[in-house]
């Protein structure tokens, strides 16, 4: 199959990339001794688990659905791969089947805690109890991607800890990061530190939450390997990590085809996709997704306003400007548009939903899912 002939709008995954970010994270499972496991909120194309399983010990879920992708789809190519879940709030009716597919389970809080443990205990007596404990403190680069924010609902904050929790207690977990260097784990560390090592006495590890940029060019890596060393040396824990992002960091582009051009005061070309419902951080964080091939507004002779598809008058992707002048039917790709993209997009305005496109290892492609009418319809009523 050639990629000329996927009907736009995708995304496409590429694996060379994705083993590229595994083997990083990898290099750093096997310096420091952590253990490191996908965050699916951020990451969830299991077309390409086969190939995520052998390197990460497991998966991070937020809730039922998420456990349940991790354990049917990522635990059949490993066997020993822990699933690990996380809820701000539990429900009563889904805690039976959590208990079951899950080896770890995180609590936000100490009413949740004292509602639920036992009874997880008792289903699954070998699953791991953990607590999220917000450290109160971090630099993350805005407000909606900051967990530890004043009112936070994100972890219990120290004040509110119950210690007789603690005879329970397998682990803690804290995400306080975004997006971010060792600088910011460190400063979030060692308020972590002081806060609750008083409590690891007992424990068996610590979870690290995700946030880590750890296959970013530029990203310290030996600083990392480092910290965790030193972690793991004073408290004699098991570290985890679980990035979403750093795994899905730059494995892939999503390719859209112009369908018009006019103009009204400056070039505006439309594109059969979408700001809002396909590229969500784009607006959300937000963020100029590069375009291949283009530079910034004036930087090459032809410059456009690209566009998507819907009513909403801020659904643009920004300014881009072109060598040649843009067409209808020529080919635009945004990079970068694999995490936290079709996790989150949405059939807006009844647009179509992007196909999803893997280039396997050996660079053959595979076009994995086409979405249509039924996808946006089912929703509905
Ligand atoms: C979002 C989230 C992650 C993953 O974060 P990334 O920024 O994608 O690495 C990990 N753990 C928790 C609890 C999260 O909420």
């Amino acid at each position: 199959m050639n990629l000329e002939s996927i009907e736009t709008p995708y995304y496409l995954c590429d694996e060379k990339l994705l083993e590229k970010n595994l083997k990083i994270l990898d290099d750093v499972q096997k310096r420091s001794g952590a253990k490191i496991i996908v965050a699916l909120k951020g990451f969830a194309m299991f077309s390409t688990f086969p190939l995520v399983a052998q390197y990460l010990y497991g998966c991070t879920a937020s809730g039922l659905y998420e456990a349940r992708l991790a354990k049917e789809e990522f635990c059949k190519y490993n066997e020993n791969a822990e699933v690990h879940t996380y809820s701000v709030a539990f429900r009563e009716n889904e805690i039976e089947e959590i208990a079951k597919v899950s080896n770890h389970i995180v609590f936000n809080s100490p009413n949740q805690f004292n509602k639920f443990v036992l009874k997880v205990k008792e289903i699954n007596p070998k699953i791991h109890i953990s607590l999220r404990v917000n450290p109160e403190y971090s630099s993350a680069p805005s407000d909606i991607y900051n967990p530890c924010g004043v009112y936070s609902r994100l972890g219990t904050s120290l004040s509110n800890i119950d210690e007789n929790m603690f005879q329970y207690l397998d682990g803690l977990n804290f995400h306080a990061l975004c997006e971010e260097n060792t600088d910011a784990l460190e400063a979030v560390l060692s308020v972590f530190e002081e806060k609750f090592s008083k409590y690891f006495k007992n424990l068996k590890y610590i979870n690290f939450g995700g946030g880590h940029h750890i296959t970013k060019k530029g990203y310290d890596i030996d600083r990392l390997i480092w910290i965790i060393k030193e972690f793991i040396k004073k408290y004699d824990v098991n570290v985890y990590l679980e990035p979403g992002e750093a795994v899905g960091w730059e494995t892939g582009y999503l390719v859209s085809t112009v369908l018009d051009v006019f103009e009204n005061g400056m070039n505006i070309a439309i594109l059969d996709t979408s700001a809002e419902a396909h590229m969500p951080d784009t607006l959300a964080m937000p963020y100029r997704a590069d375009v291949r091939g283009a530079g910034v507004s004036g930087e090459k002779k032809y410059t456009y306003r690209l566009g998507g598809n819907t009513c909403l008058a801020g659904d643009i992707m920004g300014d881009y400007s072109f060598d040649k002048p843009l067409t209808v039917g020529k080919r635009i790709i945004f990079e970068d548009q694999i995490h936290y993209t079709f996790v989150k997009n949405t059939t807006f305005n009844g647009i179509k939903l992007p196909s999803l496109v893997l280039k396997k290892l050996d660079g053959s492609v595979e076009l994995v899912k086409e979405f249509g009418y039924e996808d946006y319809r089912n929703r509905l009523s």
